[in-house]
């Protein structure tokens, strides 16, 4: 009996990961794993603590002291509270790439994360899964899209959570956080050198999950 493969999918801001990632998982009958979710918890903690998001060594403490959980990929519950909405919130984007920067944060999110994907049967997303979180998973997938079509789409989510962002400003916005967390010296946003890359762009979520579906398979793998 085989328990599942790792599967790793890694892209910037808004590439179509979370959706697709998701999809995947529930088509293979996997745990999915949202990564960011972990990362944007700690920032409204520290948000709502007074924490700057620029002070490594408190948000260490912070992340020593808090506890998070990514509940079946749906759910997001940060020391008991139901958080999955307010993580999604402009402050906490605006804030999360400088938190998940620090070095000490990141060591405790990625011990986190590869207890929640032990055993296989997962599909993990985020920035560093196949670089540095899961090494050896057995898939790996870098997700991109055009900037253009990326800012469009985490446009039309906030417009549908009932927040009201200008698109250009959006789009300026996304591009900073998609260069610091390219640029950060700690497990930094870069494909890993075996991930298959997929571009999105104009592409629907059930052609690109159809795609990922076919190279899961059985025979398909790189390793
Ligand atoms: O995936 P999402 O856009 O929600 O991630 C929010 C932020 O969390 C990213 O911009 C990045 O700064 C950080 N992150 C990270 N490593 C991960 C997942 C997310 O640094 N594995």
């Amino acid at each position: 009996m085989t328990s599942g493969l790792s599967i790793a999918v890694d892209g910037p801001a808004a590439a179509g990961k979370s959706t697709v990632a998701r999809l995947l998982a529930e088509r293979l009958g996997y745990r999915y794993v949202d990564t960011g979710a972990m990362y944007r918890a700690l920032t409204l903690k520290a948000l709502e603590c007074g924490v700057a998001p620029d002070d490594p060594p408190a948000l260490e403490a912070l992340a020593r002291s808090t506890v998070i959980a990514v509940e079946a990929g749906l759910r997001t519950v940060m020391d008991g509270r139901d958080v999955s909405e307010a993580i999604r919130s402009p402050e906490v984007s605006r804030a999360v790439s400088l938190v998940a920067m620090a070095p000490g944060v990141r060591r405790r999110m990625v011990e986190a994360q590869r207890s929640l994907a032990a055993g296989g049967g997962v599909v993990m997303e985020g920035r560093d899964i196949g670089t540095v979180v899961l090494p050896l998973a057995d898939r790996k997938f870098f997700l991109t899209a055009s900037s253009r079509e990326r800012a469009a789409r985490r446009h039309r989510e906030l417009q549908d959570r009932g927040y009201r962002v200008d698109l250009a400003a959006l789009e300026a916005e996304m591009a900073l956080r998609d260069r610091l967390d390219s640029e950060r010296e700690a497990d930094p946003l870069t494909p890993a050198g075996d991930a298959v890359q997929v571009d999105t762009t104009g592409k629907g979520i059930e052609q690109v999950v159809g795609e990922l579906l076919d190279l899961c398979r059985p025979g398909d793998g790189r390793r």
